[in-house]
This record gives structure tokens, C-alpha cells and sequence, in this order.
């Protein structure tokens, strides 16, 4: 990766806009479709320093921005920088205290944190996914497919599990088998997505990681970073051809799942500065301020996959998300809420209008963890640019555990820390 996210471009009108105009009366809408993709613990700062022009292209074609995994790291949104942790921060939009994975065995995830497959089956039960993953957890453990607690979501096409198979793929120690995996995996994921053109896919490459794991900072995972990069390219043109040959219009997104240990490159899992340094690529040129002037994190990418599908989602669902499109505008960030005693103080950041009005709303249970609903109240409002409200709480039995904002464009919310 070249370049940084302070790319320009100059849209040229032609004259061939009102032709379009004319044409596009009697054509259906595009189908919008969505391929996402995690190449697992590249660095931030691994990714710039290494030469992948099929990412850069994806970059100069849409977008590129630094992102960060890992919640809030002195807060109750604390995540670890861990694979699976990852992965399921972006599937479902929120951290680790609420979709309860902590780490690579999955004991119990929450699947009343609904995951991207889950909201789009609910809506499109018709409509084909697919994945295609070296490893297979994802599928059966953090989507969940076939289970009763996730009304037994399915995967149409599931192209992984190659893992397991020690027969056509012997593990070997300089993991060279992940290698062919993931070569298996992008191919199909290309060839499929060329022909069969799932709605939503989701592939996963592994390769980098355990470059990361064997060797840290070394030309091994300088290598293995362009190896997934060329892989990735793959994928790229099986997108872009299905955009030139049928009536499609294709959100790409790519990012990692992690970054790395400061001292060596090799672990990762706590909460230093290159642990947390992550990065999102998109061939979106419909990016907004927040994705160009903040640093996103990755349980953004859950609400712009949801936008950019048009996705109905029931709006308690949408009140829990940690993240915002990437997309769409929005005019709020970095909310919290402290109580001490009996005085409550919200604090957020503003994006846009500073005369955006706010209406605050707070709800006393957390039900929804447990499958339930809570009933949330209204606090009050005012302006986006005031960036605080505070409020004398009567008794102390009033005090909420939830927050919400909400604007025209934007809903946030936050848990009570005391
Ligand atoms: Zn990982």
C-alpha cells in the first residue's frame, strides 16, 4: 500500500449522462451485492510497507482509511486483538461485551447480536450466500448455521473446511498447506462469485497470520502479505467483471482482523498502538467524511454493508450496533456516559451541522442481551455541537444503563460506566 487516504478525485460529467437518463427509464435498478473480505493480522503499518498493487488499486478505485479493532481500550468495550474476536466484531457490529467471543474457541458467542448472514436471511430468505474460508469455525461456530439460537441460518454455498482435511493437505510446519488453502479458497471465491454471483459472500485468507505467528517482522510476511494481495486481486476482477457483463452494483470491502506485536510482529491480543492499527479498503466511492477525516473501526463495516444492501433492520438491532456506515452521513461520534451519584454526564463528538438536534433517550434494563426488550425513555434534546448534556438524576433508582442518540442520519449508543 502506497498511498494514504488523502486521495482526490475529479468526476467528469459527460455528455453522455442525459443518454443514461433516457435508457435508465426502462432498465431495472441495479442488484446491489456485497463481497467482504479479512486477510488475517496484517499491521497497519505492515500493509503500507509492502508493495500490493491489486489493494491499491481497490484503493484508487473507492477508498482507503487506517481503522482500529479492539473497542475502547480503557473502557467496558475492551476487546481483545484476537482472530475469531475479530471476525465477529465485524459479523455482528459490536465488541466483545456483547457478542461474548473472547477468543479462538467460540465458546459462547451471543447470538442475540445478530451477524450481517443472520439480518440478510431474515429479510431475503431466497436470496444466495456464501463463504468461502480456511477455516471453518466461521461458518458453523460464529455465523452459526444450523443452530436452533440462530433459527438455524444457512450458508447456501460453503466452500472451507479444506483444514481438516490432513489427507489433500498435510499440515506441514512452515504451514505451507494454509497457503494452498487460501490460493483454493480466493480461486473459487472468484470463479463463483463470476458465475453464480452470490448476494452476499464472505471470504477468508489466513496465509499472513501465520507468517505474523512464525517469522513477525521478516521477509516471510512481507511475501505472504503480496501473496494475499494477488489472491485478493482475484477476487477483485471476478467483481469488476460482474459488474461490466450484468446489471449489478457491487460493494468490495477488505480489511484485517488485527494488527501486531510492537516488538517483534509475531503475537498479538493486547491493546498497544500496533495491536489495535488496522485498515479498510472499499471500491465504494460514495465513502463519507467519517470514513475520510476519523478512524473507523471494523463494526462500521457491518452497518455499511447494511446500507449499501438497503437492508431493513429492526430498529432495537440497530440501537445496539457499536459501529456507523461508512457511507451514509453521519453526524455523531466517541459518545459515553459516566454517572456519579446522582449526575449524569453524556459526552460525544460532532461531524457535521453543530445545529444537528439531538434527542437523547435512555433505557434502565439491558434486556436485549438476553433476548428481551427494553423501553427507552426520553432524556431530552439538544444540539450536536453542545458535545455534552448533563442531568441531575432524582433518585438513585432512576439511573439508566443505556444511552442513545439519536439524529436525523445518526444513532449511537453507549452502556452507563459509573
Ligand atoms: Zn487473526
Amino acid at each position: 500500500m502506497r498511498f494514504t487516504k488523502s486521495f482526490f478525485y475529479i468526476l467528469i460529467c459527460s455528455c453522455s449522462l442525459q443518454l443514461t437518463a433516457q435508457t435508465q427509464t426502462t432498465e431495472a435498478a441495479p442488484e446491489q451485492k456485497v463481497v467482504f473480505i479479512i486477510v488475517d493480522g496484517i499491521a497497519t503499518d505492515m500493509l503500507k510497507n509492502t508493495e500490493t498493487p491489486h489493494l491499491d488499486a481497490l484503493a484508487r478505485d473507492g477508498g482507503y482509511t487506517d481503522a482500529y479493532v479492539g473497542g475502547d481500550k480503557d473502557g467496558y468495550s475492551k476487546t481483545p486483538t484476537i482472530s475469531a474476536v475479530g471476525y465477529n466484531s465485524l459479523l455482528t457490529g459490536v465488541w466483545a461485551n456483547k457478542h461474548n467471543v473472547w477468543g479462538n474457541s467460540i465458546k459462547d458467542p451471543n447470538y442475540n447480536y445478530p451477524t450481517i448472514f443472520r439480518l440478510f436471511k431474515d429479510v431475503y430468505p431466497k436470496k444466495n450466500t456464501a463463504i468461502f474460508s480456511t477455516w471453518l469455525d466461521n461458518r458453523t461456530k460464529l455465523i452459526g448455521a444450523g443452530l436452533p439460537q440462530t433459527q438455524h441460518v444457512e450458508v447456501d454455498y460453503a466452500f472451507d473446511g479444506f483444514e481438516l482435511d490432513t489427507i489433500r493437505f498435510p499440515h506441514d510446519p512452515m504451514r505451507d498447506y494454509i497457503k494452498k488453502i487460501d490460493a483454493l479458497v480466493a480461486t473459487e471465491a472468484s470463479m463463483y462469485i463470476k458465475t453464480n454471483a452470490p448476494y452476499l459472500s464472505w471470504v477468508y485468507l489466513e496465509y499472513s497470520d501465520d507468517m505474523g505467528h512464525g517469522y513477525g517482522d521478516s521477509p516471510q510476511l512481507t511475501q505472504a502479505i503480496k501473496y494475499e494481495d494477488s489472491l485478493i486481486g482475484k477476487i477483485y476482477d471476478a467483481v469488476k467483471y460482474r459488474e461490466q457483463n450484468h446489471n449489478e452494483d457491487w460493494l468490495m470491502v477488505v480489511t484485517t482482523d488485527h494488527g501486531r506485536s510492537a516488538h517483534d510482529g509475531k503475537g498479538h491480543g493486547g491493546q498497544s498502538d500496533r495491536e489495535r492499527a488496522t485498515w479498510i479498503v472499499t471500491n465504494s466511492k460514495e465513502t463519507n467524511n467519517y470514513f475520510k477525516n476519523e478512524t473507523p473501526a471494523i463494526v462500521d463495516i457491518l452497518p455499511t454493508l447494511t446500507s449499501f444492501l438497503n437492508l431493513p433492520v429492526a430498529d432495537a438491532t440497530r440501537a445496539e450496533w457499536d459501529g456507523v456506515s461508512l457511507i451514509d452521513p453521519v453526524d455523531l461520534t466517541n459518545l459515553t456516559a459516566t454517572l456519579k451519584g446522582n449526575q449524569l454526564v453524556i459526552t460525544w463528538k460532532h461531524l457535521t451541522d453543530p445545529n444537528t438536534k439531538v434527542t437523547l433517550l435512555s433505557s434502565k434494563t439491558n434486556a436485549f442481551k438476553t433476548g428481551g426488550t427494553d423501553a427507552y425513555s426520553k432524556l431530552g434534546t439538544t444540539t450536536s455541537g453542545a458535545e455534552s448534556y448533563k442531568m441531575t438524576l432524582e433518585k438513585a433508582d432512576q439511573a439508566p444503563v443505556k444511552i442513545l442518540l439519536k439524529t436525523q442520519n445518526t444513532t449511537r449508543n453507549v452502556w452507563v460506566t459509573q
